[in-house]
């Protein structure tokens, strides 16, 4: 009953050239009845990939959540409304930790991006010392807590939570799918604490870290994980395109 949803996170990666060539290549794949496939882009490729792409949703990576003011570098949400994504990646652990995110920052974003009808795609995980000494749970329920506070239920229903343990970001060490289908089910657990049961269940809950195309199956097989977030392997269009085709 819950869309799955595969969006890739090039980060600060490709031109507006490369994004073209990219979706021009990929696009034709994304296009599913049963599932979501969609790209977070620079800010500079947002324009080029949504008048490129038919079938993926565009993201972007980031946004302010204030409309326009003294925020030199920063991008407002009407302005990524006039560009026309449909998605916005907030709360990146890359943001958190170079760029001061919090929970409370990223909690504005969200509620921001829904009031104009842009999906949040909220991330959250814990560091490998929190993994280590057994705290992944409640660092979870604590970032929830915060990062989703002060919501209406049928909002929260509709937002994609990506849950990206920092030890697995990048390193090629992706977490076991049993953590993966934990924590993710700790997430939905939490959603239902803190929105009751129907947004709980209507919530999709990405895994994130080390997704490859010889995992990308294993994570989607479980019952809490929705969809994934994808780095490193979202770059290549071959690899990308081999991730949807085992999602499909
Ligand atoms: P990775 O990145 O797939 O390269 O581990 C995931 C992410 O940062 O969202």
């Amino acid at each position: 009953m819950r869309k799955p949803i595969i969006v890739g996170n090039w980060k600060m990666n490709k031109t507006m050239k490369e994004t073209k060539d990219f979706i021009d290549a990929v696009d034709g794949a994304a296009a599913s009845e049963n599932a979501v496939f969609g790209i977070g882009a620079p800010f500079t490729a947002l324009s080029t990939a949504v008048a490129a792409a038919k079938n993926l949703v565009i993201a972007a990576e980031n946004c302010h959540f204030e409309d326009s003011g003294a925020f030199t570098g920063e991008v407002s949400v009407p302005m990524l409304q006039e560009v026309g994504v449909t998605h916005c990646i907030i709360g990146h652990s890359e943001r958190r930790t170079m760029f001061g995110d919090t929970d409370e920052t990223v909690n504005k974003k969200a509620k921001r991006l829904i009031e104009a009808g842009i999906t949040p795609i909220l991330c959250i995980g814990e560091t490998e010392a929190q993994y280590d000494a057994g705290e992944s749970e409640k660092v979870i329920r604590d970032q929830l807590t915060g990062s989703l506070a002060d919501m209406c239920p049928k909002c929260v229903a509709d937002i994609v939570i990506a849950y990206e343990p920092i030890w697995a970001i990048g390193t090629g060490k992706s977490a076991s799918v049993e953590i993966a289908e934990n924590c993710c089910r700790i997430v939905r657990d939490q959603v239902k604490v803190m929105y009751g049961e129907e947004a709980a269940e209507k919530v999709r809950i990405q895994y994130g870290g080390s997704v490859k195309p010889n995992n990308i199956a294993e994570y989607m097989a479980q019952p809490d994980i929705d969809g994934a977030l994808i780095g490193g392997a979202s770059l290549k269009a071959d690899s990308f395109i081999e991730i949807i085709e085992k999602t499909k």
